[in-house]
């Protein structure tokens, strides 16, 4: 047995969305049925079905911030009761047992974690990700919403959200700390939010200062053009930690000079070519250069709390399930401001 859905579905990396019908296992004793109520589009659900980062498994639906009710809950499950806020990000299950997994880090399982879409899941078939009206997820991958947050605001914190929070967490970013972070987009307008709440000083690099009036809003203190002449020399040893959202390639040795001696970068963002660095950017001022890959369930929960004490929430542009094409043509040319969110009500 099976749940039948809609979902929107490309047959090929060229073709268009249409609205399909999918099948949803039906729930085992540990899986929770979501009905979705919104799904955000993140930059790496166009990558993957334009097939930029290798060969997608088509037919797919992708989406990967996910937010609605639970509408039936398996035999065993525990977390949960019908009509709960949930959430679900970029996995829905992991081996459970290694010391990664143990560790509350299952985007690091040593048996492969599985991706909320285009992944091989537990049983063989390849994962179907959020622009759906439902989805049966381990109840492990679920995290509560809190009341506070909406479900269009709440859904792209399941990826943008925790994928800033855990570097500024981990690294443990503090009042007064001179942050900057780097690009305002999906992942910089959440970046911002968060460090502003947790008491750092922002500021927003950018190439150029256009959004520097969105920024404010969000909590930045001060955006500065990356373009300007001499900007490297001029803000040497500027910060104590930069958050890099930069998909484009870029110089490292650049950005390392703004930070202070002992300063951290922590990157996110992922262009696609090899960068090079002369370690003489690290070993003078003995500067940390590190990378962070969205973050575990304990930590996305924590995300999510974390956001609804502090009244932050991704700023979204709500569009139906026939608008998906026009949206990703307009996320890759960089105009949104700074989430679409699919309202799924739509599929009716
Ligand atoms: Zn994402
Ligand atoms: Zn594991």
């Amino acid at each position: 047995m099976t749940i039948t859905v809609k979902a929107l579905q490309k047959k090929s990396p060229d073709s268009p969305f249409e609205v399909v019908e999918i099948e949803r296992r039906d729930p085992r004793a540990d899986d929770v049925v979501i009905d979705i109520k919104a799904a955000g589009i993140c930059h790496s659900d166009i990558h993957t079905i334009r097939n930029e980062w290798g060969q997608a498994h088509f037919p797919l639906t992708v989406g990967h911030e996910i937010a609605g009710v639970v509408s039936a809950v398996g035999s065993a499950v525990t977390k949960f009761k019908v009509g709960d806020r949930v959430g679900v990000g970029c996995l829905v299950n992991s081996c459970g047992e290694c010391e990664q997994c143990r560790a509350g880090n299952e985007q690091d399982c040593l048996n492969g974690a599985v991706g909320t879409y285009d992944s091989k899941d537990v049983d063989g078939t390849i994962t179907q990700g959020g622009y759906s009206q439902k989805v049966v997820v381990n109840e492990r991958f679920v995290c509560t919403i809190p009341d506070a947050l909406d479900f269009d605001v709440a859904a792209p914190l399941l990826c943008a959200g925790i994928t800033t929070y855990s570097p500024l967490a981990r690294w443990n970013v503090k009042p007064g700390d001179k942050v900057a972070i780097v690009g305002l987009g999906g992942l910089g307008h959440m970046g911002v939010q968060i460090a502003a709440a947790r008491g750092a000083e922002v500021t927003v690099l950018s190439r150029s200062l256009k959004k520097a009036e969105a920024a404010a809003e969000l909590g930045a203190h001060r955006t500065l053009a990356t373009s300007e002449d001499g900007f490297f020399r001029k803000y040497k040893g500027e910060f104590d930690f930069i958050l890099s959202t930069i998909s484009a390639p870029y110089s490292l040795r650049d950005y390392l000079r703004l930070l202070k001696p002992h300063g951290i970068m922590s990157v996110v963002g992922l262009p696609p070519e090899e960068m090079s660095l002369p370690l003489g950017s690290l070993i003078g001022g003995g500067k940390v250069l590190t990378g962070s890959n969205i973050g575990g369930i304990r930590e996305t929960q924590e995300m999510l709390d974390f956001c609804a004490e502090h009244g932050l929430g991704a700023v979204i542009e709500k569009i139906g399930v026939d608008q998906v094409d026009e949206a990703y043509d307009r996320v890759v040319a960089g105009d949104v401001k700074f989430r679409f969110v699919i309202d799924t009500a739509t599929f009716e």
